[in-house]
């Protein structure tokens, strides 16, 4: 159920419907949009008696969500969410027309090594910086990630450069170190449905980048950025990064198509990642120009200085030239849609 509120209503007003829907048993999750505040209803087994709330003062109307998700819903909220990272550089913005692009090797590995990726970063224009601190492996003998001296690197990284720093937490004992160290925590697509990760998220000041499960459906991608909502954090930025098919000529397919889906349904930013969505190299230049062409808010790109020696998805890593030649062409493809990377 949501509680439409008019236009001019006051906090006070906000504030008294929560307390009234808080006083039947319920959740309020309020949702402030451009127009309208409009409050969630949550926990409600069936039905929610709705009398004594649309005659409140303030209340439009109370109206049935049908969909599962709710907080994610344009439903709730109709004007695109602009999710603002700050970084030392000033705020980086994802959604309503502004394209965030983030660059940074798959994994944090030497501090010569995140040096070397991240002035290549800057020097093409970015602002936000992504590697991994811990990294989330099909093997267990291979490189699991560096741990806290990795955050420590990406913390040197912010000092050094001013840029603003993506990293993963795979689990809630790293969430509680990444959280201090970073200024966006990254859900990977193996933890899109770790639901006790993706609370622990929603409870994070910190803004959160979620990723598509390899074989998510648009409702459980919904879903699991609802979980991190539901806990109160509506800073979620949504990311595709390819799903499992039949398709053997690239690691994953990336689904572009998703974004235009999510555009409608959802008020969030989607970014993509072609590193991921791909798993090639010279697959990684027109994808994302296919991605800010089909209205994506960002682009997220592997990007290494010396690729065939990196100790994680080299493969799918371009260079720090390649990754400005990206950013140049991505800026002039966002210009027909008038939007703008910043
Ligand atoms: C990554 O971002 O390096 C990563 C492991 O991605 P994903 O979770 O999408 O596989
Ligand atoms: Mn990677």
């Amino acid at each position: 159920m949501l509680v439409v509120m008019q236009s001019h209503a006051t906090e006070d007003q906000v504030r008294a419907v929560c307390a009234r829907i808080e006083s039947l048993g319920y959740k309020a999750l309020p949702v402030p949009g451009a127009g309208r505040t409009a409050i969630c209803i949550t926990g409600n087994e069936g039905a929610v008696d709705i009398g004594s709330l649309e005659a409140m003062p303030g209340v439009i109307e109370c109206i049935p969500v049908s969909k599962p998700y709710k907080l994610v819903s344009r439903d709730v909220k109709e004007d695109d969410t602009v999710v603002r990272i700050p970084t030392p550089s000033g705020e980086v913005a994802f959604g309503g027309g502004a394209i965030g692009v983030v660059g940074g090797p798959c994994a944090v590995e030497t501090r010569e090594q995140a040096f070397a990726v991240a002035r290549g970063i800057k020097a093409a224009g970015a602002r936000l910086f992504r590697g991994g601190a811990y990294k989330p492996r099909t093997s267990p003998y291979s490189f699991q990630g560096l741990g806290e001296p990795g955050l420590k690197i990406l913390a040197a990284v912010r000092d050094e450069f001013g840029l603003g720093i993506i990293t993963e937490a795979i689990d809630n004992e790293s969430l509680d170190l990444v959280e201090k160290y970073t200024d966006v925590i990254q859900i990977g697509a193996r933890n899109m449905q770790n639901f006790s990760l993706l609370k622990r998220a929603g409870r994070s000041q910190k803004p959160v980048l979620l990723k598509r499960g390899m074989s998510a459906t648009l409702d459980e991608f919904l879903m699991a950025a609802e979980y991190v909502m539901s806990e109160g954090n509506y800073n979620v930025i949504l990311c595709e990064r390819g799903v499992r098919t039949f398709s053997d000529f690239t690691r994953n397919t990336l689904d572009l198509s998703i974004v235009p889906a999510v555009q409608r349904r959802s008020h969030l930013p989607i970014v993509v990642d072609p590193s991921h969505g791909t798993g090639k190299r010279h697959k990684v230049l027109p994808l994302s120009r296919a991605a800010i062409a089909v209205g994506a808010d960002g682009l997220l790109v592997e990007v290494h200085h010396d690729p065939d020696r990196a100790l994680s998805d080299g493969i799918q890593s371009i260079l720090p030239n390649e990754f400005a030649q990206l950013v140049a062409e991505a800026r002039e493809i966002a210009a027909v849609l008038h939007h703008t990377i910043n």
